[in-house]
């Protein structure tokens, strides 16, 4: 099994008369995100660490936002997206966790709901999921949202586990007696070409 580990950022600034949607969650704000698309600084985040653990690029590369068809586009599109591409590297999540970082609203009442929606989107279970919310003391950054996300990625492996090994050698035993028939029991079978297990069925108990 390998393990991969990927790493996120983003920020986007408040503006009034848009919708404030962070993690998928709509919050009632007085002001939104502004951004291209629905600005959901936290998905932005996690997107593009999903993308880094793979090397596949950023956010950026793949909804540029030069492109009219990103226009208040929902973040969930993006996070689909990096997920898609970590499947088809081969991996899957083991665990996520954030930083959100901004002095309003407070996000504590709605932290439940918030790793939930996260969860729901990612397809984990919301145990994998963390989110840590601060306010931005002393950086006079109280205009602007942030976000950092960590995940931890495991590569997906096909089951190998005693009953499998054990029914390959059964398999193998089979062919190789087969081989014996048709050969004669005095031919070296391994001569042949025969792949030996990688592994001694003896073993396994
Ligand atoms: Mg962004």
């Amino acid at each position: 099994m390998s393990m991969r580990i990927g790493y996120g950022f983003d920020s986007h600034a408040f503006k009034a008369g848009v919708p404030l949607v962070i993690g998928g969650l709509k919050m009632e704000h007085d002001e939104g995100l502004a951004g291209h698309s629905d600005g959901d600084v936290l998905l932005h985040a996690i997107t593009d660490a999903l993308l880094g653990a793979v090397s596949a690029g950023d956010i950026g590369s793949f909804f540029p936002p030069s492109d009219p068809r990103w226009k208040d586009a929902d973040s969930a599109i993006f996070l689909k997206t990096a997920l898609e591409e970590i499947a088809i590297a081969g991996y899957r999540i083991v665990n996520i966790d954030t930083v959100l970082v901004l002095a309003a609203p407070k996000i504590g009442p709605l932290s439940g709901d918030l790793r939930q929606s996260v969860a729901d989107l990612l397809g984990v279970s919301p145990r994998d999921v963390g989110i840590k919310a601060k306010t931005p003391e002393g950086m006079n950054l109280d205009h602007v949202a942030l976000a950092h996300a960590t995940v931890l990625l495991e590569s997906i492996e096909l089951s190998v586990g005693p009953e499998r090994m054990l029914a390959v050698a059964d398999i193998d035993a089979e062919l190789n007696g087969s081989l014996e028939t048709l050969v004669g029991g005095g031919r070296n079978i391994a001569a042949l070409g025969r792949k030996v297990p990688g592994f001694d069925p003896e073993d396994l108990t």
